[in-house]
């Protein structure tokens, strides 16, 4: 028998009941809407609902995800300014701030929070507030932060604020949320080129399923994934979301003084400060390729090459979800350790970086 068929039907009850926990996870009192499919239905469903030919955007480029979020927003007839920093940094707020006073027309900014793929973070806080100060919406994809490090969606002002489950919630990949703020529905509703009666449409959502009460569901929802997706909302809300994050801050910790403490690799992003909390990068260090080392590694083990043209110089440890524990991350120290020469207190290192964290 398998506990995957033959389930009764997900009902609209249910549906947003899960909805309302994201709310919470996200401490926003906007509109939530869990979306069918992978994070990347409501990040284009977001840009496409507000972007327009008219509409100049700020897009901030800090990893690969905001080279994507430019394309779509090219595509739409949006002018697009892209502020591209170096992604082994984060970007400022003076940054942000200078950019805008630069393009007073900016209506729309589009910010990556934590970069799973490069390991850096931006701070959201302060970015928000310079953004809310000029009068542009702002969205945030908040896929990789969401469980690893606060998220205050309303506080910060973020109006279109993206999450997936498959990162630091340790849940599904298929199905995905975003909040719409008051601010970012009106810009969507006078959007003549929204999305509508369409997969990638908020406004249908917004008509036939919030707005009218959600009693009715508008169509089967992605059953399995929603349970899974409450599933892993319970399990936070048992852990708390603080120790959640608490344990993710203390992972990237401890892996980061267990590279310092190996000596061999260099951390892609040298400021503590601007650190993902769900993975760390590791730039190899010349005839050591990335690539090659990674697949020697046992496969069980968190760790991946870098993506694209960073392939061959770039490590990526990966520290979310279960893999946010102290023993994956020395697991993951000791396979890098059996690799190099002369690694000495490693293990401890990584110990106590963790034990000072988890303390906050
Ligand atoms: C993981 C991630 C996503 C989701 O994309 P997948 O590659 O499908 O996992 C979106 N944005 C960011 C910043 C991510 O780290």
């Amino acid at each position: 028998m398998s506990p995957f068929l033959d389930l009764p039907p997900l009902g609209a009850a249910r549906f947003a009941a899960i909805e309302d926990q994201v709310a919470g996870l996200l401490r926003t009192r906007a509109d939530v809407i869990v979306t069918q499919g992978e994070a990347l239905l409501p990040l284009e469903a977001a840009i496409r609902s507000a972007a327009h030919p008219g509409s100049t955007a700020l897009n901030i480029v800090t990893g690969p995800y905001g080279q994507t979020f430019g394309n779509w927003l090219r595509d739409c007839g949006t002018k697009v300014v892209d502020l591209v920093v170096p992604f082994s940094t984060a970007v400022t707020a003076d940054q942000v701030a200078e950019a805008l006073a630069a393009e007073p027309a900016v209506d729309f900014v589009s910010l990556v929070h934590a970069e799973a793929a490069t390991g850096n973070t931006n701070p959201v806080a302060a970015i928000g507030e310079v953004v809310r100060a000029h009068g542009a919406l702002l969205m945030l994809d908040a896929v990789a932060s969401v469980a690893a490090e606060p998220l205050l969606t309303d506080a910060w002002g973020v109006d279109l604020c993206v999450i997936g489950g498959q990162k630091a919630m340790g849940g599904p990949a298929g199905v995905s949320a975003v909040s719409v703020s008051d601010r970012a529905w009106e810009r969507i509703l006078a959007n003549p080129a929204a999305p509508r009666r369409s997969y990638l449409s908020l406004l249908d959502w917004k008509e036939r399923w919030t707005d009218a009460g959600r009693t009715v569901l508008p169509h089967a929802p992605a059953q399995l994934e929603m349970l899974a997706l409450g599933a892993c909302l319970d399990r936070i809300e048992a852990e708390t979301l603080d120790a959640t994050i608490a344990r993710h801050r203390a992972a990237a910790a401890a892996t980061r003084a267990g590279v310092r403490a190996l000596g061999t690799f260099s951390l892609f992003v040298p400021d503590d400060s601007a650190a993902a909390p769900v993975a760390t990068t590791l730039r190899t260090p010349p005839g050591l390729d990335a690539a090659g080392l990674a697949e020697a590694l046992d496969p069980a083990l968190p760790i991946q090459a870098g993506g694209g043209a960073l392939a061959g110089e770039l490590l990526r440890v990966n520290h979310y979800g279960r893999a946010a524990s102290l023993d994956t991350v020395l697991a993951c120290l000791t396979a890098l350790a059996a690799r190099v020469q002369g690694a000495d207190g490693v293990i401890e290192a990584a110990e106590a970086a963790w034990s000072v964290a988890i303390a906050g």
